[in-house]
């Protein structure tokens, strides 16, 4: 069983009080286990190479510049790791925003599995020019993901592996991912729950929230995850992420 750190991109902030600090990793991640492989957030779409402003809108005219090279999306980066995307068996995303669900539709042959909650959030506003919410990223009349919701923790593949971790505030139906390996040993992926790994430490909610004190909620649910031994991988974090150029193994058991 096996988790793996796929590098899809950067986003470098245009916003002032950004200036001098490192741009920003875009991660996503696959776990091998039990004949599946799921593979959680989908990184940022290639239109973003030609004009991003045209396909992201307000976010990347005012806040985000996207850097994704033409190795570093997320299907290049998984077939040069030989990891075919027709046999990713399962997809699913912290949220739907635009550097975490940017390539759900390059996976047709996938199962893609959508929070509801999130869904009716996203689509609601997805058309507004500065939502994070891009419809070409998720959203296909004719080809409409799985759908399902729950309220605190969902088991994904019904044996304790995968659970999602209800954290909302940064969207409506924000979700980690904790990860339980044979030994005990449990590894979560943050999503944008938090941006940063210090946050864990101070509380602050990311900068960009739906409801503010739901985020705050948010961060103290995996900080205390954290403080009860789960290894925090912080997805934005450029410490733990920005000298990591091609898919690498994360932690593995056998
Ligand atoms: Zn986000």
């Amino acid at each position: 069983m096996k988790l793996l750190a796929v590098p899809v991109g950067h986003v470098t902030s245009k916003m002032p009080q950004m200036e001098g600090t490192p741009p920003n990793p875009v991660m996503a991640f696959i776990i091998q286990t039990a004949g599946e492989t799921v593979l959680f957030d989908t990184g940022m779409h290639p239109h973003v190479r030609e004009d991003a402003v045209a396909y992201w809108g307000g976010i990347a005219r005012r806040h985000l510049v996207p850097v994704l090279p033409d190795e570093a999306d997320v299907v290049s980066r998984l077939e040069a790791a030989g990891i075919a995307p027709k046999n990713v068996t399962l997809v699913i995303n912290s949220h739907l925003h635009n550097d975490h669900a940017g390539m759900n539709r390059f996976f047709p042959d996938s199962r893609i599995l959508v929070r509801q909650r999130e869904w009716d959030h996203a689509i609601t506003v997805m058309d507004d020019n500065s939502s994070g919410f891009v419809r070409n990223d998720f959203y296909d009349d004719n080809a409409l993901p799985d759908f399902f919701d729950y309220e605190s923790e969902c088991d994904l593949l019904g044996n304790g592996v995968l659970t999602l971790v209800s954290t909302p505030g940064h969207t409506p139906g924000h979700q980690c991912l904790k990860i339980t390996f044979p030994s005990g040993a449990r590894h979560i992926l943050s999503g944008d729950a938090v941006y940063s790994a210090g946050q864990l430490d101070t509380g602050d909610p990311p900068a960009i929230t739906w409801d503010r004190d739901v985020a705050v909620e948010s961060v103290k649910r995996l900080a205390g995850l954290r403080d009860s031994g789960a290894s925090v991988h912080v997805c934005h974090d450029p410490g733990e992420w920005n000298g990591v150029e091609k898919v690498q193994t994360v932690y593995e058991e056998t």
